[in-house]
């Protein structure tokens, strides 16, 4: 794929880029580990106040920062500028938290004296330059969330950019530098991914952290293992939302079209697979199907816009080929299903929209039962008790987060024992926060992002041990 700024909602392209050749990359890797050298030694104090001068930068320039992202990737404007906010919010959380998430540990002076110590204690010290391999999908939030904790620990960034977002990956590097981070502390390396193996390899690289697709998690993985060096995957997910008697019904189907339909259906944590105990199977699909048919489809830059286009052309046909799929298999379709006819508006016609779809009837002879939908296309499964519902929900190769829906703290419990997943979110639905620990268990990938779990990941847990 060129590294190329292309809109989705018309299919004109904006912009192309030149990849780094050779010799820039060379000089943004030596770059880096020069950054490291002195930027390792900064205080917290000094860190916070760079990171705290960027949240500023990014409160005051939000406007333009949500544009870009929506003109690259056709997210909703609205939810653009909730994008921008957010990390802004991480940032000075971190500026405020890092110091004390990473403060010297001491264990019990009991245990310190029967490891034969006068004195011994831990402490977290950066691990070096980190590469991040980040996806579109949320261009500015995937990047910052591993950025302001990795400067905050004293490590410095490398950030491979997904290469249809090349104009947010440029800005993410000169917000940096004018938030007055050294120079090389933050950099952006505009390459393809087959380029990816030997930044990984490079000596001067000491660990790598990646969120998107399963294939390329193993291929970065596969070269992390290589060369011994850490990496943390954050990938896909099918996130059950499990909705039982005792739910508020009408909160649960709103709370359901905004899991499903938010960032156009493209969300590693959105809510993809309905799973409804029978008693209230029918009300709520119902209810669902009407809201997810009422969702307005159009113009991203439009305020009125709820669901824009997907970010790709592949995007939009790898989705449409799975409800084809399920559709062959005899699945119902209760809404959508197809590309819209006309959106009304001029110079969209050749933009990647996809209608609103629920799917009902699912079996597990059909991919979508065991794949990741990447758009605004729910399953909804009919579930007899509690214990079908916990295995449905289950029953996937994922497991990032998941949605419950029941006021019975018996059924709470239940499913904070048994679901393999990285979070489960009651009543409500997933979304990611500074001081809440993100990431998954199976193919969603391992390791943490967020909270003190995340900001350790990049640090060497140094055991100071003194006679
Ligand atoms: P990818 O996983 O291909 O892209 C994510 C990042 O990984 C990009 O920077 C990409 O670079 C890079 N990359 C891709 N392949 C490799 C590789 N072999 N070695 C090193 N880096 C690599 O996601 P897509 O955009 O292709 O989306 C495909 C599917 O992935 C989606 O439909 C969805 O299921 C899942 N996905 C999940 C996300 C999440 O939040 N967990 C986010 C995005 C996608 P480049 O762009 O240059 O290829």
């Amino acid at each position: 794929m060129p590294i190329a700024s292309v809109n989705p909602a018309t299919g004109e392209t904006l912009e192309t880029f030149e990849p780094l050749d050779a010799a820039g990359l060379e000089q943004r890797l030596a770059r880096a580990e020069a950054a490291f050298r002195t930027y390792r030694t900064t205080s917290y104090a000094q860190r916070a106040g760079l990171l705290r001068r960027a949240a500023d930068l990014l409160d005051q320039e939000r406007e333009t920062v949500a544009r870009t992202m929506t003109e690259e990737m056709g997210k909703p404007l609205t939810a653009a500028r909730a994008e921008a906010a957010k990390c802004a919010k991480a940032m000075r959380w971190y500026a405020e938290n890092a110091e004390a998430l990473l403060a010297d540990e001491h264990p019990e002076p009991a245990d310190v004296a029967d490891s034969g110590a006068a004195r011994a204690y831990v402490r977290y010290r950066p691990v070096g330059v980190v590469l991040a391999v980040m996806p579109w999908n949320f261009p500015f939030w995937q990047v910052v969330r591993f950025a302001a904790p990795a400067l905050m620990a004293g490590n410095v960034g490398l950030l491979k950019h997904a290469s249809n977002v090349p104009r947010t990956a440029v800005a993410l590097e000169e917000l940096f530098q004018r938030a007055g981070f050294p120079e090389g502390c933050f950099q952006t390396l505009l390459i393809d991914s087959g380029a990816v193996e030997g930044v990984i390899r490079d000596p001067r690289v000491a660990a790598v952290t990646l969120t998107g697709s399963e294939p390329a998690g193993r291929a970065v993985a596969a070269t992390a293992a290589d060369v011994v060096k850490k990496a943390v995957l954050e990938l896909g997910g099918s996130d059950p939302f499990v909705v039982l008697p005792s739910a508020d019904l009408d909160a649960a189907v709103a709370t359901a079209v905004t899991a499903r339909a938010q960032n156009n259906g493209q969300s590693c944590i959105a809510a993809k697979r309905f799973i409804v105990h029978t008693d209230v199977y029918d009300r709520f699909t119902a209810a669902f199907t009407e809201a997810m048919r009422a969702l307005k489809v159009g113009d991203p830059m439009d305020e009125a816009t709820q669901v824009g286009p997907l970010a790709s052309r592949q995007g939009r046909d790898d989705l449409a080929e799975l409800v084809d799929d399920a559709r062959e298999h005899g699945a119902r379709v209760e809404c959508g299903g197809r590309r819209p006819d006309g959106l009304g508006t001029p110079g969209l016609d050749g933009g990647w929209f996809y209608e609103p779809t629920v799917l009902s009837g699912i079996t597990p002879r059909m991919r979508i039962h065991h794949e990741e939908t990447f758009g605004p296309v729910a399953t909804v499964y009919r579930a007899a008790d509690l214990d079908e519902a916990v295995a449905l929900a289950n029953d996937t190769p994922f497991g990032l987060s998941s949605n419950v829906w029941t006021e019975d703290p018996a059924e709470q419990d239940r499913f904070v024992r048994d679901i393999q997943a990285g979070g489960v979110f009651f009543n409500g639905m997933t979304a990611s926060h500074p001081a809440l620990p993100f990431g998954g268990v199976k193919r969603s990938g391992f390791g943490r992002e967020l909270s003190g779990h995340g900001i350790r990941e990049f640090c060497n847990i140094t055991t100071v041990w003194i006679a």
